[in-house]
């Protein structure tokens, strides 16, 4: 299995996972002219991917999908809830997913988790091949469960969220009522919860952590890299932290 970040940030998340040939996207926060490039610039055609797996309705992870979709005639997988926020439920190609219930496009089985976020029905995803290596995807939440800590075990990789650092955003641009929703239990993980959620799921598998939907505003890169390579036990540039307006590369699990 291996994966590429297309972009993540407050201006757009998508993730790219490809395995034996066929690949599967998490969000499409992008138009479908800017995702389209972005996949051609990974050397993989569009025409691998099986389907689409929408975490929730806001528009920096579900801009693109419909169009997507739609060109490609592949499935888009969504919550009930997230479906009914972005009008799906009569769509012919929304096929409805939920918490714990695996699902398998292409080579790949996905099994999504729920997590404690401001939108009707989020969900984050926990990818698998059939060679039982996993991938943890995880952003947009705003604290950590005994649920999540769960169901990320045992991953090989890990796309984690590190969206801000706590004093940068109390000094930081935001009005307080914005403030107030990054910080709260409902909004996005800070470099600390990032750290310490990466401290629950260190294991010996562990090959590949990437930190992305990093604030532009409230948070400063090398904070991230300081807070996890101190976790890691590694220098500061091993750790990978994903852009808003560039692919990752492929890693490799
Ligand atoms: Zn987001
Ligand atoms: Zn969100």
């Amino acid at each position: 299995m291996k994966y590429c970040s297309l972009g993540s940030g407050s201006r757009g998340n998508s993730t790219l996972i490809a395995s034996h040939n066929q690949a599967i996207l998490i969000d499409c926060g992008f138009s479908r002219k800017v995702i389209l490039q972005r996949i051609e610039q990974a050397g993989l055609s569009a025409d691998a991917l099986t389907g689409v797996f929408v975490t929730h309705e806001h528009g920096d992870h579900a801009k693109g999908v419909q169009a997507l979709c739609e060109l490609l005639d592949i499935p888009i997988y969504a919550s009930f809830g997230t479906a009914r926020k972005m009008a799906w439920i009569e769509h012919p190609l929304w096929r409805c997913i939920r918490s714990d219930e695996v699902v398998n496009s292409g080579a790949l089985n996905v099994m999504p988790v729920v997590v404690p976020h401001d939108a009707e029905e989020p969900l984050q995803f926990v990818i698998e091949n059939a060679e039982g290596k996993r991938l943890g995807v995880l952003s947009d939440l705003g604290t950590l469960t005994p649920h999540i800590l769960n169901a990320y075990r045992g991953c090989h990789g890990l796309q984690l969220e590190a969206n801000h650092d706590p004093e940068m955003l109390m000094n930081g641009p935001y009005p307080p009522g914005l403030r107030a929703r990054v910080a709260g239990n409902f909004g996005h993980l800070s470099n600390q919860q990032c750290g310490e959620l990466l401290q629950r799921l260190h294991w010996d598998g562990l090959r590949h952590v990437t930190a992305g939907h990093i604030s532009e505003k409230n948070n400063a890169r090398a904070l991230v890299s300081q807070t996890l390579s101190l976790i890691l036990g590694c220098s500061t540039d091993e750790v990978t932290l994903l852009e808003q307006d560039a692919i990752s590369g492929w890693l490799q699990l």
